[in-house]
């Protein structure tokens, strides 16, 4: 699969089907695969961590989440054609895990979140498996009960929202323990769906302003989102630095 390297990071160049199909796909193969939907910020954490950088690298494929991974790739000058939003590509996969029988187990945010989650997710997809939900607020020694949990649901796939970086290195510390083909990080989603945190209208993702969005309804974020400005200023001085396939 074709990738741009952004600062060390190899990120697939895929759109939103072409990402869904993939991940259909893995769930015919053998194995345990991860997927996870790096922003701007997080790859800006895996710059500054090399131990993160290689765990992102570990995955089994890697979307650009954000519009600064779009602006970071078209810098590098290997483009990506648009951003895959993780949310999107949940979405998308939501029919055809519906129409291929396949199990999803929810997993992460706050108590009921998941299990409202899980209902819009059926009424909207008929047919479609939930396997189990599970709040992502735990205790150390709790992660081996929710580790059981999945493996006994016969999940196929399972969404991990439990905010980044927790759930990619979840995803990573985890994944030989659980017996599922696809693990998926991919933020506030079950917020986004249930109206507990709802996305950017639709003019605000098109235009790339969907983190102004995001800044006015959550102003806490104003510290996390400066990692945009840093991104882009690292980019600039040292984006081009790093090896393109
Ligand atoms: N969350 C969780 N467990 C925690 C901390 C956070 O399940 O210990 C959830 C939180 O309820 C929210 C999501 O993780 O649903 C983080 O959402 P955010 O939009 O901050 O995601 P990010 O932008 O970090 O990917």
């Amino acid at each position: 699969m074709d990738t741009v390297n952004i600062l060390g990071v190899k990120i697939a160049a895929v759109d939103i089907m072409q990402a869904a199909d993939r991940i259909m796909q893995m769930t015919e193969e053998e194995g345990v695969h991860s997927v996870y939907t790096p922003n701007s910020e997080i790859v800006l954490n895996a710059y500054k961590d090399n131990d993160f950088c290689k765990l992102l690298n570990r995955a089994d494929l890697l979307v650009a989440d954000g519009i600064g991974v779009v602006y970071a790739s078209k810098f590098v000058k290997k483009p990506l054609k648009s951003r895959a939003a993780g949310f999107d590509i949940a979405m998308e996969l939501l029919p055809r895990l519906a129409k291929q029988k396949k199990k999803l187990f929810l997993f992460g945010s706050k108590p009921g979140i998941a299990e409202k989650a899980a209902e819009i997710f059926c009424q909207r997809n008929p047919g479609l498996v939930i396997a189990g939900c599970r709040n992502g607020y735990f205790s150390p020694d709790e992660n081996d009960e929710i580790v059981a949990e999945i493996n006994a649901s016969g999940a196929d796939v399972v969404f991990v929202c439990l905010g980044a970086p927790a759930q990619e290195k979840w995803i990573d510390k985890n994944k030989d323990a659980l017996n599922v083909k696809v693990l998926m990080g991919i933020g506030g989603s079950l917020d986004a769906v249930t109206g507990n945190m709802p996305r950017a209208p639709k003019w605000w993702q098109d235009h790339g302003v969907e983190w102004l969005y995001r800044l006015i309804k959550q102003p806490k974020r104003f510290f996390r989102m400066l990692a945009l400005p840093k991104f882009a200023v690292t980019v600039f001085a040292n984006g081009r630095k790093f090896p393109q396939d």
